[in-house]
């Protein structure tokens, strides 16, 4: 008899297992259908010995002192910031767009308060920013959109950047300094030994029980479990009843290479050349030392493994149906990326699975999803 049966080892099905089995002496069933545990986040050494992220590059991030200092109990951790160049016109250019892009595009020796009026002069006037061109067009104009950001996210997204949500784009900022790191957060490091190490020392408890390779439909009827929490994507939980939700996969292809380093920067993009949208070479993530060094390329596909869900409005108006019959649904708490159907990182997620352990260890009754 369990407390709980957990579907999903990534980072909410991983963190509420830890909280409810160590702080609140459940005894947690954790399954997952891959066969490893950590989710999204799983990493592992290749063939020649390097380190690399098997689901694209995972680079941990975040504001939030709960998050680093929970996450801290089970890895220690190396620093890194990191860097992101843009192929544009042949050329290397940093991103996010800052003062160094403008200056270099366009041959100018521009100070910060320059670019801003820069920026200004290129800016478009809109007044309801909902899209994610409108996000982009009205701060830099349409002339950097089509360098930067138009190309890359027709190529990720296979739409154009007017029909995702605003929140898309803003994901990406632009500077007017020099600061060439791809994220400005406090907290900003990688864990030391890796994701599945953490992942490892998060799930090491008596009261969990792991089990890989096992689809939860399998097992659901023949064990007996107070409650779930489903991690996978809500819609196959309720059997597509509404229809499907879309994802967006990606294709990894891993290459290593009889060279000691790849490219100048931990990732570069192309928004316009080649159907990959970015290389990541991971020792500059992981800071490995190897005589080799292996590289990912990321090729979106609309088929495959659910990565990305795609933040438009009627794909977030048929969330909201599911959400509704997850609240009806007694006994059951939805969370993470594709239970709750939000392009989260990996920190939001940790802080999600957070604030949902509380809630289910409140005393007074809930039910259902947790938005
Ligand atoms: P997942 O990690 O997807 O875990 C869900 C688990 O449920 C999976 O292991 C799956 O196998 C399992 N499952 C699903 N259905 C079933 C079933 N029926 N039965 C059993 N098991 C099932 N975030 C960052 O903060 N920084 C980054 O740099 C970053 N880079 C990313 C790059 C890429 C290419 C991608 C795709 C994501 C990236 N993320 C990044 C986001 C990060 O991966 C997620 O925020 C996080 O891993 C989500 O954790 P999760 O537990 O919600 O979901
Ligand atoms: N983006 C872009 N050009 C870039 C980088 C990002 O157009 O060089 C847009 C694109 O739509 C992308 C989104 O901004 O999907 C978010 O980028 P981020 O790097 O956060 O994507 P993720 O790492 O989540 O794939």
């Amino acid at each position: 008899m369990f407390d709980y049966l957990i579907v999903g080892a990534g980072f909410a099905g991983s963190v509420l297992a830890e909280r409810l089995a160590s702080e609140s002496g459940k005894r947690v069933l954790i399954v997952d259908k891959r066969n490893h545990i950590g989710g999204n986040a799983f990493d592992h050494y290749d063939d020649q010995g390097i380190l690399v992220h098997k689901y694209g590059p995972h680079i941990f991030h975040t504001n939030s002192a709960d998050v680093f200092d929970y996450l801290s109990r089970f890895t220690a951790w190396r620093n890194y910031q990191h860097r992101v160049l843009g192929s544009v016109d042949g050329q290397l250019f940093p991103i996010p767009i800052n003062l160094t892009t403008i200056n270099l595009m366009y041959g100018l020796n521009l100070n910060s308060t320059e670019a801003e009026q820069f920026f200004l002069s290129k800016a478009e006037e809109v007044k309801d920013v909902r899209t994610s061109e409108d996000v982009v067009v009205s701060k830099i104009g349409r002339e950097l959109y089509e360098k930067f950001f138009r190309g890359y996210t027709k190529k990720q997204w296979d739409m154009d950047p007017s029909e995702l949500n605003a929140s898309v784009a803003a994901r990406v900022p632009v500077r007017t300094n020099k600061d060439d790191r791809y994220f400005t957060d406090t907290y900003q490091a990688m864990p030391l030994h890796g994701y599945t190490r953490m992942f490892e020392k998060m799930l090491n408890h008596p009261n969990i029980k792991i089990m890989l390779n096992t689809d939860y439909h399998e097992i659901v009827n023949d064990i007996s479990f107070r409650q779930m929490i489903f991690t996978g994507p809500v819609d196959e939980y309720f059997d597509y009843r509404y229809g499907k939700l879309p994802y967006r996969s990606i294709e990894f292809k891993f290459e290593t290479y009889d060279q000691e380093k790849f490219q100048e920067t931990g990732t570069i993009n192309y928004p316009n050349d080649y159907a990959f949208t970015r290389i990541t070479e991971f020792k500059y993530l992981t800071g490995q030392r190897n005589a080799k060094t292996s590289v990912v390329y990321e090729f979106p596909k609309a088929q495959g493994d659910p990565y990305y869900p795609i933040p438009k409005p009627d794909n977030m108006e048929l969330y909201r149906k599911y959400q509704l019959l997850a609240e009806q649904t007694a006994d059951v708490w939805f969370a993470g990326r594709l239970g709750t159907y939000k392009y989260y990182n990996m920190d939001q997620v940790v802080a999600q699975a957070l604030s949902l352990f509380k809630k289910i260890s409140a005393p007074a009754p809930h039910r259902g999803t947790y938005a």
